[in-house]
């Protein structure tokens, strides 16, 4: 199994300390699946029974600006050509107006979306429970996985998931 996964989400949820700890290799990728010049391979995890390529979504990452037409239609494709997107959240801040951003553009793509929410070693259990209420008012995600990049918390779990999908 091979596919492309993005990841998305604000500044400083965790998303390079996550690829950081699940990639091995940066290598050129052959795949059968369209890529654009958009997409920015970010890394490639490769195991035994699967292959993940994680990818950089540009125009995912300005929260604070709102996205012209054009960056609105770049971001919308460039999600079509994934096959899971992975949406990143902080388990220890509320919902932002960058969130929300993020979910109003994902609204009505065909890509399954993982909310994944980091950083959870510095929330108390049921906090996440109520953090994960919020999150699942505002979309409908095809999976929700708490994890901890940084300790390592739920990684093989979210990788067991989104090899599910490919
Ligand atoms: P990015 O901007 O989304 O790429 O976020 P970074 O990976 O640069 O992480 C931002 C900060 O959050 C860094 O100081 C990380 O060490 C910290 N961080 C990332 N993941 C976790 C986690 O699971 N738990 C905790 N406590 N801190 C984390
Ligand atoms: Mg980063």
């Amino acid at each position: 199994k091979s596919g492309f996964i993005s990841i998305i989400g604000r500044p400083n949820v965790g998303k390079s300390t996550f690829l950081n700890r699940v990639i091995g290799q940066k290598i050129a990728i052959m795949s059968d699946k369209p890529q654009t010049t958009r997409n920015k391979v970010q890394g490639v995890l490769t195991q035994d029974t699967s292959q993940m390529i994680f990818i950089d979504t540009p125009g995912m990452h300005k929260p604070k600006h709102k996205l012209g037409d054009f960056m609105m239609k770049v971001a919308k494709n460039t999600m079509k050509e994934v096959d899971v997107i992975m949406f990143m959240v902080n388990a220890t801040e509320p919902i932002g107006s960058g969130d929300k951003m993020i979910m109003e553009l994902l609204e009505g793509n065909q890509t399954p979306v993982f909310l994944v929410i980091n950083k959870i070693d510095e929330v108390h259990p049921d906090e996440l429970f109520g953090i994960i209420d919020s999150y699942k008012n505002e979309y409908k995600f095809a999976e929700i996985v708490p994890i901890s990049a940084l300790q390592g918390n739920n990684i093989d779990r979210l990788l067991s998931t989104i090899e599910s999908y490919l």
